[in-house]
């Protein structure tokens, strides 16, 4: 069959979705870039945000509208939440909820009695990664969370805690690395916590991937700034592991981290970047904020913008909260008018532009790694543009000759001016 997979939202549901394209490959299905080829069609869907429950619901329709014929298998946190909805007002084939997820393929095969013919399967040869002009694999190493953040849906959406093992990360990073993969990102949605159930950590399943596979570049996605075991930072000492960390801080004040249920107070946030920087040079911190969480008032925002101002960041994602049904933030008195938190993430827009700017001036003249993604532009004086990224998650461009392939290289190059525009460091 031609099978086409699709996700939106995390990093997550990216890593399963190259899992699922593995599996069905190897049952001798054939996964194609687009939709309107597809028998079948298989949707990680998300429900983080309202926006995005929009998003996956709006994504079903076009496809059945495109490819009326294909069927569909809806996963993911919306489908999870809103399974009756998505089998029937949206009626897809088949829904595989997030506990089921990593069964998927045997579960479709089983229900949607897909054909099994592995004698078709094709040599790996290709990672379907490179298919879709992807350079960076995210691995799943971890799922769900032990903690109860007023504002998250995803702990409600995906559950417990649960690792995969050791040997099983490791065998598929050097998979990866045989199909040509330069860079992984380590997933999850506690990445912290990965090991809870398997009396392992996160530092072990580090130094297990340094000692025993060869992947050149090593990142951590989002990792919650709690609960990562002591001497964390001197694994970083090894410069496969790239010295970058998106810490989720979420607000500035410890009075709003209290009423969200956060489990780290701004000084324990504060100790740790402060050890990330003084143990490893270059060391870049970004992380997310949420602005106008419920009963923020004047003074509370004013101490959260002061505190961020202090740690300094090289990137934030900004949200301006929106209630998510089914989480207790929802039912919290006082909410921020929208005007007031229009005009805070202006603000904080602002500042986190002028950090960004500030931390990409610091490096110019430095020598940098990249590893070259994506296909290139022709500029307007005819060279073809490059993006990449420096080790410390600092994006960098540079300008060649039309013919010139950088795709997947890792190039050694210096960093000689700051792009304001594209908000990146130019290269030579
Ligand atoms: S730690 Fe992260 S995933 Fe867990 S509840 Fe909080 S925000 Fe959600």
């Amino acid at each position: 069959m031609q099978i086409h997979l699709k996700a939106i939202g995390c990093r997550l549901n990216e890593a399963e979705l190259e899992g699922w394209a593995r599996e069905f490959k190897a049952d001798g299905h054939q996964v194609v870039n687009d939709a309107n080829e597809a028998d079948l069609m298989v949707f990680n869907s998300c429900a983080v945000t309202q926006q995005a429950v929009r998003k996956s619901r709006q994504y079903i329709k076009r496809i059945q509208r495109d490819n009326p014929t294909a069927k569909i298998i809806m996963s993911g946190c919306y489908a999870s939440l809103n399974s009756e909805e998505a089998a029937g007002a949206l009626g897809v084939d088949l829904v595989v909820e997030n506990k089921q997820k990593d069964q998927l393929v045997k579960i479709a095969t089983q229900e949607l009695n897909l054909p099994v013919m592995p004698q078709a399967a094709t040599e790996p040869g290709e990672s379907s990664l490179f298919q879709r002009g992807r350079q960076r694999a995210f691995i799943k190493i971890q799922d769900g969370c032990r903690y109860r953040c007023t504002f998250c849906i995803v702990t409600v959406a995906r559950g417990d805690e649960r690792s995969r093992t050791l040997e099983e990360i490791v065998a598929e990073i050097n998979d990866f690395h045989q199909q040509g993969i330069q860079e992984i990102a380590l997933t999850g949605v506690h990445v912290g916590g990965y090991g809870s159930d398997l009396d392992s950590t996160l530092y072990q399943l580090l130094e297990t991937i340094l000692r025993e596979t060869d992947m050149p570049r090593i990142r951590l996605a989002s990792v919650e700034p709690w609960d990562l075991p002591e001497h964390f930072f001197e694994l970083f000492k090894n410069p496969r592991l790239m010295p970058h960390m998106h810490l989720p801080l979420q607000s500035g004040t410890n009075s709003v981290l209290r009423r969200m249920a956060r489990r780290c107070k701004t000084a324990d946030f504060k100790a740790l970047v402060e050890q990330a920087r003084a143990t490893v040079p270059n060391f870049n911190i970004t992380s997310d904020i949420i602005v106008g969480f419920p009963g923020e008032t004047e003074q509370e925002w004013q101490e959260s913008l002061a505190f961020i101002q202090e740690v300094g960041f090289g990137h934030l994602h900004i949200f301006s909260y929106s209630p998510r049904s089914g989480t207790k933030a929802a039912t919290l008195a006082n909410p921020i008018p929208e005007k007031v938190k229009k005009e805070r993430s202006k603000i904080l827009h602002q500042l986190a532009q002028e950090m960004k700017l500030k931390t990409l001036a610091g490096y110019v003249g430095h020598q940098v790694e990249v590893l070259w993604e994506g296909e290139g532009k022709i500029q307007a004086d005819g060279k073809k543009r490059y993006w990449g990224y420096a080790p410390n998650y600092l994006r960098v461009a540079i300008d060649v000759d039309p013919e010139q392939k950088m795709s997947n290289q890792i190039t050694a190059v210096t960093l000689k001016s700051v792009d304001l525009e594209g908000e990146c460091l130019l290269a030579h």
